[in-house]
């Protein structure tokens, strides 16, 4: 089927409109007509090549929220007009130890991503969520809670799975003094949902014109992470802390802020590589970790929890024509909290 979409060509130049061939519905496929795409940091650091070079053209978009338009002959979980999410991934082997604890994005064989990873179907490259319409596996398909609001849900598909999966897995209970670093996509999620998890929730913001906003939030407290004094306050108090920047900054001091055995899990992926003091970690038995946003059970109970707290993010809504320029405003931070993009604008450039 012929699809509309937007498409880098290159790193350099805009994204613009662009047209290409999804696969035909296989027995085990869902087509979903696309509502709306949140635009994650990572479609950013992938399109302009941050991360090494990239495969062009490039559809980006891993946060999709849309409306069932056919199912395959195999197909049972789902049918015709059901609202479904697709996240991150699109495939994976199914049969390696990770796949089968759940965690398709450790696949040993190698998860395909939405985009940007070979497409074992069409022999080319995955395109993701910056389209009309999407084929995707069942397995790989999430029920939407009926209660949230669909633009705001989104975001969940990423940005919300990418928090949660962490906070599950460092046992983030009530109580707990949590710290969330950068209060972008990610980490107004984190904060969301750490707080439905009873945390008490401190927020590390560069941006002043945020603070107010983290506190409508959730947090607890905010923190203006440039000022030494507010930050000297908060040394050795934290159980845990998520890192979402997206750009070069020191981890040290916040290692510093963990009390003994506190864990600092790194989700934001920075194009340079961060320094580590040492003596930051062995002080207090303090460890670092990382975090790959989740597998798909997961992300499915974390969609039903979203549903039960009634947990969404906090949207700019844009026509795909304004992507260029939500692009340039992720770069200086200038995200109130998560670009989704309305899916019903593509037709004007068709
Ligand atoms: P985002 O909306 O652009 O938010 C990033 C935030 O980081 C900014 O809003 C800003 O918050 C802070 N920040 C940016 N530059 C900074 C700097 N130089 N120093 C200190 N703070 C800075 O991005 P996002 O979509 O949340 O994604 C965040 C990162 O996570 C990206 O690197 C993305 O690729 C990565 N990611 C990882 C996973 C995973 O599975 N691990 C999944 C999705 C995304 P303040 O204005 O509050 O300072
Ligand atoms: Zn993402
Ligand atoms: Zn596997």
């Amino acid at each position: 089927m012929q699809t509309n979409a937007y498409a880098a060509q290159n790193a350099i130049t805009p994204l613009a409109p662009f047209s290409f061939e999804r696969r035909d519905l296989g027995n085990d496929d869902v087509q979903i007509e696309i509502l709306y795409c949140g635009v994650c940091h990572s479609d950013l650091h992938t399109v302009r090549g941050d991360w090494g070079p990239a495969t062009y053209p490039c559809v980006p978009g891993h946060e999709i929220v849309g409306r069932v338009l056919k199912v395959g002959k195999d197909v049972n979980k789902f049918k015709e007009g059901d609202t479904v999410g697709v996240g991150c991934m699109v495939d994976s082997c199914r049969t390696c130890a990770n796949c089968k604890d759940n965690l398709e994005q450790f696949c040993e064989k190698g998860v395909t991503f939405t985009y940007n990873s070979p497409d074992k179907h069409t022999g080319g490259t995955t395109y993701g969520g910056y389209s009309e319409n999407i084929v995707v596996d069942k397995e790989f398909v999430l029920k939407i809670p009926e209660n949230l609001d669909l633009a705001a849900t989104a975001p969940l598909l990423c940005a919300g799975i990418t928090t949660y999966s962490p906070l599950r897995y460092h046992n983030v209970t009530e109580g707990q003094k949590v710290g969330v670093v950068g209060l972008g996509g990610l980490g107004h999620m984190g904060v969301k949902l750490a707080k439905a998890l009873g945390a008490h929730v401190v927020v590390f913001t560069t941006s002043p014109s945020k603070v107010e906003d983290a506190l409508r939030l959730g947090a607890d407290e905010v923190v203006n992470s440039k000022n030494a004094d507010e930050m000297q306050k908060h040394l050795n108090s934290f159980h845990f802390i998520l890192d979402t920047v997206s750009a070069k900054h020191d981890i040290n001091a916040y290692l510093l802020m963990l009390r003994r055995d506190g864990n600092l899990t790194q989700v934001g992926v920075p194009p340079e590589p961060l320094l580590l003091s040492v003596g930051s970690l062995i002080f207090g038995r303090r460890s670092l970790s990382g975090s790959l946003i989740g597998g798909i059970k997961e992300t499915q109970e974390m969609l039903d929890f979203c549903g039960k707290h009634n947990v969404t993010a906090d949207i700019e809504l844009i026509p795909i024509q304004n992507i260029n320029e939500a692009y340039d405003r992720l770069v200086k931070s200038d995200v109130k909290y998560r670009f989704v993009i309305d899916m019903a604008s593509l037709k004007q450039t068709a």
